[in-house]
């Protein structure tokens, strides 16, 4: 669906058989303690997965979306959280290669597998609405000190670099941000609660909170108060094409684990099949119609990303709305085949069914989406 050439075949190959060797095996575990997929990680960044994007000057593979989107669907299939995790970094990258002449250092890191990074956008005070971060920098002698409450950071203390939004300085309204990277030692920032959500439980989200941390010009990502324009224009694509197909990749995960279970689940008293009952049957067949038609919504996406025009910004944040939605939809109608048994640890589905519902509420939510798409369509400022 996602029409690799040859080359871009053999890296998603790469990227299932770590899944299945090593990611898929240890997701299970992740989830139910809660913990950092660290090991999962560590065989993405020894296969050099970490510099997917990243330009090969800087020891990257210099993949584009359309790869990366593969790749994610594959590594959400064997375990959501490391795909969250995985996606966090690719997106971090993605706004330090807006700024190359500045951190050059940390993308060759990076795709050595030496640096992790993330996106610490999300604010107490601004809640989903990413855009608009309450936290405003000092500057003085050009030295800018950042205090900000973070609500939530994927990878909160296990990420070397975070890309952090604040308010300019000399802002004239709430979107005139600027983007610093602040690194996982600067003095200053700390993990400040804990992570247990409902699903992409080892995907540590915790808030984080930044106090007089001090950086230099050198640690600006974007010119004064520009982040909005690299938040838009670099990082969304990336998050939103990338978000949609982590969602496709649960999606499959249920559709397979579905399938699985009621082609060998069997009423003994009369020798049947679960896939005996017509119902089971429709469900199934919903479940991989649905998940084939959002993945060839994706792949549309990424044709409009590749191919710019009047509709590329509008299928983007189409991107991430739809297969939420889809994922939503195929994971609940899993979990009502597999009965008891999906309801239960045991298969996996249940899982799914969580790990599907972090899309609708990550930022840009769905609503939000929703409202930016239909402004759009009759014409209205989006922002
Ligand atoms: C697993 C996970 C990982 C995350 N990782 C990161 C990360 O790495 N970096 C980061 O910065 N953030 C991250 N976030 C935060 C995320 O992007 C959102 O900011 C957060 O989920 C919003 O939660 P909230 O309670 O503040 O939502 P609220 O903003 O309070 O929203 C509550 C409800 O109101 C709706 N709503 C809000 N505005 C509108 C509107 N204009 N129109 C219609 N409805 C609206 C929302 O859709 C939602 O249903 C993560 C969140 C999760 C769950």
């Amino acid at each position: 669906m996602y029409r690799l050439n040859l080359q871009q075949q053999a890296i998603a190959e790469k990227a299932r058989a770590i899944t299945e060797h090593v990611i898929a095996p240890r997701a299970a575990l992740v989830d139910t303690r809660g913990e950092f997929p660290q090991e999962s990680l560590d065989a993405l960044a020894r296969e050099g997965f970490w510099g997917l994007t990243i330009a090969p000057e800087y020891g990257g593979m210099g993949q584009g979306l359309r790869v990366m989107c593969a790749v994610l669907d594959q590594i959400a299939q064997g375990c959501a959280s490391t795909a969250m995790v995985y996606l966090m970094h690719l997106c971090g990258v993605t706004a330090y290669a807006a700024a190359t002449e500045k951190t050059s250092q940390y993308l060759r890191a990076a795709a050595q597998g030496q640096h992790l990074s993330t996106l610490a956008w999300s604010e107490f005070g601004s809640r989903s609405h990413f855009w608009a971060p309450v936290s405003q920098e000092q500057t003085s002698n050009g030295r800018t000190t950042i205090t900000a409450s973070k609500s939530f950071v994927t990878s909160a203390g296990r990420a070397q670099g975070y890309v952090v939004t604040t308010r300019w300085a000399n802002a004239a309204r709430p979107v005139d941000s600027t983007l610093y990277l602040v690194l996982g030692n600067d003095p200053g920032i700390r993990v400040s609660g804990p992570w247990d959500g409902l699903g992409m439980r080892g995907n540590m989200s915790a808030p984080m909170q930044l106090q007089d941390v001090a950086l230099g010009q050198e640690r600006a990502l974007t010119e004064p108060g520009k982040g909005l324009d690299t938040m838009l224009s670099a990082v969304l694509p990336a998050f939103n094409l990338g978000n949609a197909a982590v969602c496709l990749g649960i999606a499959e995960s249920a559709v397979q684990a579905t399938q699985r279970h009621i082609t060998t689940g069997r009423f003994r008293y009369n020798d049947s099949a679960l896939a005996d009952l017509p119902l089971e049957r429709s469900r199934l067949a919903q479940m991989r119609i649905e998940t084939d038609r959002a993945r060839a919504h994706l792949a549309s996406a990424l044709d409009a990303v590749e191919n710019p025009g009047p509709t590329t910004m509008l299928m983007v944040l189409e991107s991430k709305a739809a297969a939420g939605e889809s994922a939503v939809q195929v994971t609940d109608l899993g979990l009502r085949a597999c009965g008891g048994a999906g309801f239960s640890r045991n298969l996996g589905v249940e899982r799914a069914f969580r790990d599907a519902r972090a899309a609708q509420i990550m930022g840009p939510t769905t609503d939000v989406l929703h409202e930016f798409i239909g402004r759009a369509l009759c014409g209205m400022e989006v922002f």
